[in-house]
């Protein structure tokens, strides 16, 4: 299994904030493609996998905050290269896909943590265009990019993929109905195609959010009443960080995690998701 290649004993949990990348670091040597980026959880994933030795090749749909994000990240001393990609459209996953080999002669990691959500309120208010939407940038999309990606993985021995899910997969959250079944779609995902990947030496997990401070989630705790309720509805003490996740999608992606097979980790503060 791939996870077993390179230096064992590290997943790169130090890094995983940012910063310059580790010597001899548990991803030197690997290429990792990110989704979405160039903000929130995305950009501390990079920065993570980065910080960890891979040479990472970020992604979103506007050309500014690609090259934001890249020039914030090789400030840090990180190897980064960026693609505009909105996931939704077939050719731009391709141009991502193709992009990275040509930069840095393979990939071996992928994380697909692309999503939208257009619609708030009753679940059976939202029209059939939006269901088609949701379903499309964080569904499909996440299955077309694993397609795109395996046979590169295959040509270096094998990969990881982690996706990014949500604790609304488990419990969907009031207001946010088609958003919450996408993301427990992603969880049938991970468990659909994980057997098939493993056979070709590629390892696919999953990560779910808990109430993570980014734009995505604004509304949830900008204000600060609202924010209390949120918190206290969810049982947890603090909101998470972009990188509380990110150091969680680094270590899955590392030779740590080479045993962890077809799982979704719930990084969500102690919030209730399952038994
Ligand atoms: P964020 O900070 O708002 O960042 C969103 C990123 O997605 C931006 O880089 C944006 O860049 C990019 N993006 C949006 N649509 C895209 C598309 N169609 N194709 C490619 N890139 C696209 O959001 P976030 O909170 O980090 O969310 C990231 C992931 O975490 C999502 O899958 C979300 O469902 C999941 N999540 C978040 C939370 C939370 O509380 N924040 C909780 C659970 C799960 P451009 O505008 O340039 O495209």
């Amino acid at each position: 299994m791939w996870g077993a290649v390179g230096r064992a004993g590290g997943s790169g949990l130090r890094s995983a904030a940012g910063g310059s990348p580790l010597p001899g670091g548990p991803l030197a040597g690997k290429v990792a493609v990110v989704t979405a980026g160039t903000q929130g959880i995305g950009l501390a994933v990079a920065a993570g996998l980065a910080g960890a030795g891979a040479r990472v090749v970020l992604s979103s749909r506007r050309a500014p905050h690609v090259e934001a994000a890249v020039g914030q990240l090789r400030a840090q001393g990180l190897e980064v290269s960026g693609v505009v990609c909105h996931v939704g459209q077939p050719h731009s996953r391709q141009g991502l896909i193709q992009k990275a080999p040509e930069t840095y002669g393979g990939i071996d990691i992928l994380v697909s943590n692309a999503a939208v959500n257009p619609v708030l309120g009753p679940a059976l208010d939202a029209d059939e265009a939006a269901w088609e939407k949701i379903f499309q940038v964080n569904v499909t999309a996440a299955a077309m990019l694993i397609k795109l990606v395996v046979p590169h993985m295959e040509k270096r021995g094998g990969g990881a993929i982690v996706v990014v899910s949500s604790l609304a997969g488990y419990l969907p959250f009031p207001a946010l109905g088609p958003y919450s079944v996408s993301k427990a779609a992603l969880l049938g995902l991970v468990k659909a195609l994980a057997p098939e990947l493993r056979a070709r030496r590629v390892r696919l997990n999953a990560v779910a959010p808990g109430l993570i401070q980014t734009r995505f989630s604004a509304a949830l705790w900008e204000d600060e009443a609202t924010r209390q309720r949120v918190m206290s509805s969810m049982g947890i003490e603090r909101l998470g960080t972009p990188s509380d996740v990110a150091e969680v999608v680094t270590f899955l992606c590392s030779p740590a995690a080479a045993y962890v097979v077809g799982e979704t980790l719930v990084v969500a503060g102690g919030a209730p998701s399952r038994l």
